[in-house]
């Protein structure tokens, strides 16, 4: 029989992450759930029924590059050969009028969603390239960050502009990638920006000399998950039956779940650099395919600038990335 699989899923104490690691105990992969209450996560593996031996919990705060640091040595020492990481954990804070802040003093959904993420891709290479079988990683990205979809259309749209505030080091009075004035909605469609351009980065860096397979993915519009926690009750309430009646864009935390564990394990999305879609319509029967993603996060230019920088604010190496010329 075939030795089992592992995969680390951070974010699985609920909503896509949780359902994601259902799925790949149900293709009998061992899931390490990298998550920030262990408590919490332990109850909603159980009320999922996930087995128990399908799983370990290793705690992480990903907006802690500290946290992050030692969540790898940990999982070093459970002695496990690590075949693909998927990058799922998010916050989305949209009402929250002050810049909220990372232990490391960076603005808290970009230090969350990027950088922890970064740094975390960044370590687990030297763990998937010892992999015996072909190793995966995965980040999770979403319709919001592609101004040219119908769902990405919604001001305030993504904009990394030249990366000024990640360039000047993105702590206070920092609070947005381009240096500009807070913007909570677009911290988190900007954070995503740079989930796709870290995805394909790593793919034209590591793919070719390594074989692991870097993707993303946009799992559709599962409006009933804890991510929507911080919005009004009613946006809560209303933005499901909207997503069900009106735009048809509705996906079950359950599908998406699935969807993530298709990209991560199955043969048929074996292809790396790709950003995997369903589109916005959920028919019936709908089939995946490989997607654009915006001209920004399509920009070769900004990836490496935002690469070098990135690599500069969680302690990765000193930068020297030139401006981008326009
Ligand atoms: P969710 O239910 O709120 O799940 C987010 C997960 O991230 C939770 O497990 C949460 O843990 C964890 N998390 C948050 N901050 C963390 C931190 N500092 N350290 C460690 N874990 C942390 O949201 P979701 O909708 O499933 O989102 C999952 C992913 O899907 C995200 O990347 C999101 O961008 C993407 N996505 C979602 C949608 C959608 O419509 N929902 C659409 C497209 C893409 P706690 O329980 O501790 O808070």
């Amino acid at each position: 029989m075939e030795a089992r699989k592992t995969v680390i899923i951070t974010g699985t104490s609920s909503g896509v992450g949780l359902y994601a690691a259902k799925a790949m105990a149900k293709r009998n992969w061992h899931i390490v759930m990298a998550c920030r209450d262990i408590e919490k996560t332990q109850k909603a593996a159980q009320s999922v029924g996930i087995p128990q031996d399908s799983y370990t919990i290793i705690p992480v705060d990903l907006a802690s590059l500290g946290s992050v640091r030692y969540f790898v040595q940990n999982f070093r020492a459970t002695g496990r050969t690590l075949d693909a990481l998927v990058c799922n954990a998010a916050i989305y804070m949209p009402l929250i009028k002050e810049p909220l802040r990372s232990p490391e003093g960076y603005e808290l959904t970009m230090a969350t969603n990027h950088l922890g993420h970064f740094l975390l891709c960044n370590l687990m290479l030297e763990d998937l390239k010892k992999s015996s079988s072909q190793p995966r990683l995965v980040i999770l990205g979403t319709v919001t960050h592609n101004p040219n979809e119908l769902g990405g259309k919604i001001p305030p749209r993504p904009d990394l502009g030249d990366l000024k505030g990640f360039a000047e080091g993105f702590k206070d009075p920092i609070t947005m990638a381009d240096g500009k004035k807070f913007e909570p909605v677009k911290a988190y469609k900007d954070s995503k920006v740079c989930n796709i351009l870290t995805m394909r980065e790593l793919h034209r860096r590591y793919h070719e000399s390594t074989g692991i397979i870097f993707n993303s993915l946009y799992p559709g519009c599962v409006a009933t998950t804890a991510l929507f926690r911080n919005h009004y009750p009613l946006f809560q309430k209303l933005f499901p039956i909207f997503q069900q009646r009106i735009t048809g864009g509705f996906v079950s935390e359950e599908l998406a779940g699935e969807r993530v564990a298709m990209v991560t394990a199955d043969a048929e999305y074996a292809q790396s650099g790709a950003y995997w879609s369903w589109g916005n319509r959920q028919k019936k029967d709908r089939q995946s395919f490989v997607q654009q993603v915006s001209p920004q996060a399509s920009d070769d230019a900004i990836a490496r600038r935002m690469w070098d920088l990135s690599e500069n604010l969680v302690g990765l190496t000193p930068v020297s990335s030139p401006a981008i010329a326009r």
